[in-house]
């Protein structure tokens, strides 16, 4: 019954943010326009002129600025009403309560042991409501999608909430002003936009995952302690770019074969100019191969695949070891524990059921650009598992028997007749930790809808709240 109640909380049990405290050095920025995703080497050059830490204790002290939720219960019933927050009656619910299956004719469904939101995008949903109901007559804004689905980002809207959106030269503030409300996503914000915005006199709501801080923490201490970051991510994701922004200096790998590259240069060195050329978008400015892979410590979007940076880990330590020898390891090498447990758990339940031989197939339930919804999806594809990953139910054609889905690599395929009435079958079912439950509910109502077109709906039944762990945890 409890198994993905007791999953989501566990994953938060011993984390502390660290988010508060003391002053700020001034950085010049440009006002109305903040560079976006091209420009992530730009922003670390002023990224090594601020003291992170000391800028996230000074925006508290601004009285403007909130980084905790109120728990406030109209924005949860509203939550409820919207199917933005973990389902309390729908299927979903029911499931949790008898072992994560349900039959349903001859359809039997298994949902993993751990899906679906996590605690920080929950948390992070939750704020945004709260704002909106604590500011009803002022502005609000985010500045990115508040999380990477699109049926919240559209409830966000509805409530006159204004997605910030890059119009590919960067993004434009110029129109947030003096008593206005702009929200931080989950996945943060950079050192400049928390620095523009304090000195702009808005309200601050910073809904930023504790996870996210803690690695923003572990890129701190390498500034402080002059170690270069190497930071395991996407140099486009917006988390990667805020952590990026609190590094002095960094090089951004996405996967094995880049940190290879790296270690292989680390060890024996290498065309500069191939590396700044391989790396052009991924590297603080002013980056020098030669002169700053000496000392190197590790960071990672915290949505990665969790075996890769373990992987990556390891080869940087080994690297350094060979390189200076066991003694010196700790001079040249830092690694902290900065994994979300979330993700990790939503992958190790999927790895679990590929291997479940009673699953015919998969279906995959998350946000097209959401990270972590997209290595679920590829767990299931490097298995050899059948796999369709919809972003919602609107990818499902019921009458033509038609799916639209997305293939772990990007590509958008439509399969038809990719269900079979008439035939008993088992499928496995999962959703990134930006998906709300009802997304998941509203995509299995389409599936046995096709497979028995008189199906009227799952009848409600309460089946109490989800229970997170509170700010301590
Ligand atoms: S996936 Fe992890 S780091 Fe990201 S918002 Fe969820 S709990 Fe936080």
């Amino acid at each position: 019954m409890q198994t993905s109640m007791t999953s989501r909380p566990a994953a938060f049990t011993g984390v502390k943010p660290r988010v508060d405290g003391a002053a700020l050095r001034p950085v010049p920025l440009p006002r109305a326009l903040v560079p976006a995703v091209q420009s992530v080497a730009a922003g670390a050059t002023e990224a090594a002129q601020v003291d992170g830490r000391a800028l996230r204790r000074s925006l508290n002290q601004t009285g403007r600025y909130v980084r905790q939720p109120t728990n406030d219960p109209v924005s949860q019933q509203r939550m409820d009403e919207h199917g933005v927050g973990y389902s309390t009656n729908g299927l979903v619910a029911q499931m949790r309560t008898q072992g994560n299956v349900w039959k349903q004719g001859e359809v039997t469904v298994k949902l993993a042991k751990a899906y679906g939101y996590c605690w920080g995008v929950e948390r992070a949903v939750r704020m945004a409501y709260e704002a909106r109901q604590a500011h009803p007559d002022k502005k609000l804004f985010v500045t990115n999608e508040i999380i990477h689905n699109p049926e919240v980002n559209t409830r966000l809207q509805e409530m006159n909430i204004e997605i910030i959106e890059d119009s590919g030269k960067g993004k434009d503030y110029s129109r947030i002003g003096g008593g206005d409300v702009v929200i931080f996503p989950a996945f943060g914000a950079t050192v400049q936009e928390l620095t523009d915005f304090k000195s702009r006199g808005v309200q601050m709501v910073d809904t930023t995952c504790p996870w996210v801080a803690k690695v923003w923490n572990s890129v701190d201490t390498h500034t402080r302690k002059q170690y270069t970051s190497i930071i395991h991510g996407k140099y486009s994701h917006e988390e990667t770019i805020a952590t990026a922004s609190f590094a002095s200096n960094y090089v951004i790998v996405k996967d094995l074969k880049e940190a290879q590259y790296l270690c292989d240069y680390i060890l024996h060195g290498g065309n500069r100019e191939e590396f700044l050329a391989k790396f052009a978008k991924a590297v603080s400015k002013g980056f020098d191969p030669d002169a700053m892979l000496d000392r190197v410590g590790l960071a990672n979007q915290t949505t990665m695949l969790k075996g890769e940076t373990e992987q990556i880990g390891k080869m940087l330590e080994a690297t350094m070891m060979q390189k200076y020898g066991p003694a010196e390891l700790n001079k040249h090498f830092m690694l902290m524990d900065t994994i979300c447990d979330a993700t990790q758990e939503r992958q190790d339940a999927l790895y679990e059921m590929v291997e479940d031989p009673e699953v015919d197939f998969m279906i995959v339930v998350g946000g097209f650009n959401s990270s972590n919804t997209s290595h679920l999806q590829e767990i299931a594809e490097h298995k050899g598992l059948p796999s369709f990953w919809v972003d919602s139910s609107a990818r499902i054609d019921v009458e033509s028997n038609t799916v639209l889905h997305k293939l772990a690599h990007g590509e958008l395929r439509e399969t038809k007749g990719w269900l079979t009435p008439g035939k008993a079958v088992t499928i496995g079912i999962t959703s990134g930790a930006s998906t709300p439950d009802r997304a998941v509910e509203e995509v299995m109502h389409k599936v046995f809808k096709i497979y028995d077109p008189a199906f009227g709906g799952i009848a409600p039944k309460d089946c109490g709240r989800v229970q997170t762990p509170g700010e301590e945890h």
